[in-house]
């Protein structure tokens, strides 16, 4: 069966990372991606992951018991590096081999970003971490998702969520909800759907850089996507 993506675009929240905790780093978790991502490579896909924060520390949460907003954030964009160390630990263990991409230098433990090099990285199959968001403040990580999908010309953004997919209502409040298998970029936009941040949908809208929302706790999921199988929402700019 014919690869229906080449280079993809992994984006983990850093809240999926707790699993079961209130906080941190699970290590369960860590294996588990490590191993989703390792079939992604063994079929000869080519991956880049941006990991969150959430898990440790969000700017814009903090700054409402008194961590000034700017400081905030590039506190949890640290928090991503966190993440990224650990499962660039993990997934090297496992025998994977990667890169950890910080947007904020920090050379003794991360790559500076130069997006020749990312790219380079990935064409000889390494897994590239990309971490510390977009080295801005007021961005998050959903952002960084879709900057870098674009500059390194990913096929796609795969978000992986607790849901499988995009629903018509929040599914975990309202029984009534009906998943989409499709939908455009401005019917999500017309009917006020939550995806990801605005800055970061419309990044994506605007360069036609499609999505697919997908349950990430599915171990067979990104396998199925990568051969076309119909799997959570996709968002592109046709008409659902
Ligand atoms: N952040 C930021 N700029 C970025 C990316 C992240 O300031 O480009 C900060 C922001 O405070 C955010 C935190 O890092 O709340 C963690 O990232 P995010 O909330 O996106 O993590 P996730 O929800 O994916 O776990």
């Amino acid at each position: 069966m014919a690869l229906k993506y080449r280079r993809v675009m992994l984006k983990l929240s850093g809240e999926t990372l707790m699993g079961d905790q209130q906080y941190g780093i699970d290590p369960k978790k860590l294996q588990y991606y490590s191993q989703q991502i390792q079939e992604l490579i063994d079929i000869g896909v080519e991956v880049a992951v941006v990991i969150g924060g959430g898990n440790i520390f969000r700017g814009l949460s903090a700054s409402q018991s008194g961590v000034e907003r700017t400081q905030g954030d590039y506190m949890g964009m640290l928090a991503t590096v966190i993440n990224g160390m650990a499962l660039q630990s993990t997934m090297e263990q496992q025998g994977i081999f990667t890169r950890l991409i910080s947007a904020i230098e920090m050379q003794q433990i991360a790559e500076p970003y130069i997006r020749r090099r990312a790219i380079r990285h990935l064409e000889k199959g390494r897994v590239v971490i990309f971490s510390a968001g977009t080295g801005n403040p007021y961005f998050t990580t959903d952002s960084a998702a879709a900057l870098r999908a674009n500059e390194i010309d990913a096929d796609i953004i795969l978000k992986g969520t607790r849901v499988d997919g995009i629903y018509t209502a929040d599914p975990e409040k309202d029984p009534t909800a009906v998943k989409y298998d499709r939908i455009s970029f401005k019917e999500v936009m017309r009917k006020g759907l939550q995806i990801m941040d605005q800055a970061a949908f419309a990044l994506c809208a605007e360069n036609n850089m499609p999505i697919i929302v997908f349950d990430v706790n599915e171990p067979t999921n990104l396998r199925k996507i990568m051969f076309g199988e119909n799997v959570g929402t996709l968002v592109t700019n046709e008409k659902g």
